[in-house]
């Protein structure tokens, strides 16, 4: 893998620096490294989302052409960062932490590295908004999803009832096409009236398929593994209540652009979308800096959208760099790199592949074994197959493991293939990561950490035994 180690500022200047992971960012990475610009991609971490973008926390994608049976989001995401790497692209996986782009050239500062950088691609993406409230955590893509178009057609809501919460157009649009799929579409709205377009409006209203909830606002959800049930509540009086089954909830209230980073360095519109100045061309106020995907885009969102205003984003930085005489262009040792690497689905292990001695392993059985006969600290993530989050948590702890050189094991258990375990182990969401010794329970992390946080903790004990 194509990674960038280093520390403090770093003297050579960039040709382009990315930032974001989502679509959009690969594929001006995939664009730019076969260009012989080598970018350097800051793929984010926790900050706006997760490396990967949105479509981590997708289930299958039946409507990215190329792939006719659909594909799982992170698997996607996995061959985009292929290919990306493939020809050449450098990720630092981190946040990137401050911008300047009043100097040139412009500057990147991201985990305590410093980069400069010619030009710059902002494919920072957007997250869908959500409303906070309790359960949200435990039900999100468990029935609940800020994507319509990309989740809708998924088994466990065909046939069933399904709710759409907002009243802008993303609203009225998705329940109009959740009613292809479902029996019933409840259509949440918190005013008396729609902010849609008036087309939409009528559309809506005259839609058999859909029931309006004027003045509502969903307030708890409930369900087991999977939602079954929401509580709406009435705007105005809260003792008003009403329980409606369903199997999923579509928020559609809205995206916030994350363009945090950006403010005071150029030009945002009044939503704090990247402002293009040109319509249809990636170029933002400041020349030499682009924008594509989601991060500019408050209307199509569509990973497909995004990629290609990637590509156009890395083509006209290309021109530019060229144009003005910067780029500096890598040399290939040969025309065609070695044939990209792609994530290997690890076999648990059973009495017969056992292996003592490897150091990451997959399974009840090693689990049961290395619990039991290693005096060494274990960690054990519980994953699932769909989890965008497990796909980026997974070679973070294979990292650990490998930077910790022998000194502690590492097990994954897949909970949909071992469920007993992970009941045992009292895992309700996925990642969720422990660390035992000596047969005792240590510490439990639930969702994405950084590396940091782990070799913390193994330290601790390891030193001390806490
Ligand atoms: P909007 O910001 O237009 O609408 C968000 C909706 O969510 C509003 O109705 C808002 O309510 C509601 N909302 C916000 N927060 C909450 C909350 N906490 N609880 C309940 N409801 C909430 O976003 P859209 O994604 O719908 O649209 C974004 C832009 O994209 C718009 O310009 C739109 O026109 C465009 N678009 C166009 C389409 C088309 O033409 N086919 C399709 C999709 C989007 P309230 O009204 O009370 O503020």
């Amino acid at each position: 893998m194509a990674m960038v180690a280093s520390s403090g500022t770093n003297d050579s200047i960039q040709n382009m620096v990315i930032i974001g992971s989502g679509p959009a960012g690969y594929t001006a990475a995939i664009y730019a490294a076969r260009a012989n610009l080598s970018p350097l991609l800051i793929t984010g971490f926790q900050r706006g989302g997760m490396p990967g973008g949105q479509l981590m926390t997708t289930t299958q994608v039946e409507n990215f052409p190329g792939f006719p049976d659909g594909i799982l989001g992170p698997d996607l995401m996995d061959r985009m960062k292929a290919q990306a790497e493939r020809w050449g692209t450098r990720l630092v996986e981190a946040d990137a932490d401050r911008l300047d782009l009043q100097q040139r050239p412009f500057l990147v500062e991201a985990d305590g590295d410093v980069f400069r950088t010619h030009s710059l691609i902002l494919a920072l993406g957007a997250r869908a908004n959500r409303l906070g409230i309790a359960t949200e955590a435990r039900f999100w893509a468990k029935g609940i999803s800020a994507c319509a178009i990309c989740d809708g057609a998924t088994p466990q809501f065909r046939g069933q009832p399904l709710a759409v919460v907002g009243g802008g157009d993303s609203a009225c649009e998705e329940a109009a096409y959740l009613t292809r799929y479902s029996s019933e579409v409840h259509l949440v709205v918190r005013r008396h009236e729609l902010r849609a377009s008036r087309a939409m409006v009528d559309r809506v209203l005259a839609n058999p398929g859909i029931t309006v909830h004027w003045n509502r606002q969903l307030v708890a959800c409930h369900g087991e593994a999977w939602l079954e049930s929401i509580t709406l509540q009435h705007s105005q009086d809260p003792e008003q209540r009403e329980k409606l089954s369903v199997q999923g909830v579509f928020y559609a209230i809205g995206h916030t652009p994350n363009t945090e980073l950006l403010k005071g360095q150029l030009g945002l519109d009044d939503g704090g979308y990247v402002e293009l100045p040109c319509p249809g061309a990636p170029n933002t106020t400041i020349e030499g800096v682009y924008a594509a995907g989601d991060v500019a885009d408050r209307r199509w969102r569509q990973a497909i959208t995004a990629g290609g205003s990637g590509c156009q984003a890395a083509l006209a930085a290309e021109r530019w760099l060229t144009e003005s005489n910067l780029a500096r262009l890598m040399a290939r040792s040969q025309p065609e790199p070695a044939a990209a690497v792609l994530p290997q689905q690890q076999e648990a292990a059973t009495a017969a592949s056992f292996d003592p001695a490897a150091a990451w392993q997959k399974g009840s059985y090693s689990l049961r074994r290395l619990y039991h006969e290693s005096d060494k600290p274990l960690l054990v993530v519980y994953t699932s197959p769909g989890c965008g989050p497990c796909h980026v948590l997974k070679p973070q702890l294979r990292r650990v493991i490998q930077e910790l050189d022998g000194q502690v094991m590492g097990v994954e258990i897949d909970i949909e293939v071992e469920q007993e375990i992970a009941q045992q182990a009292g895992v309700r969401g996925t990642p969720t990561t422990q660390l035992f010794w000596r047969k005792a329970l240590v510490q439990q992390w639930q969702g994405v950490r950084q590396r940091s946080e782990f070799h913390r903790s193994i330290a601790n004990l390891l030193d001390h035994g806490t």
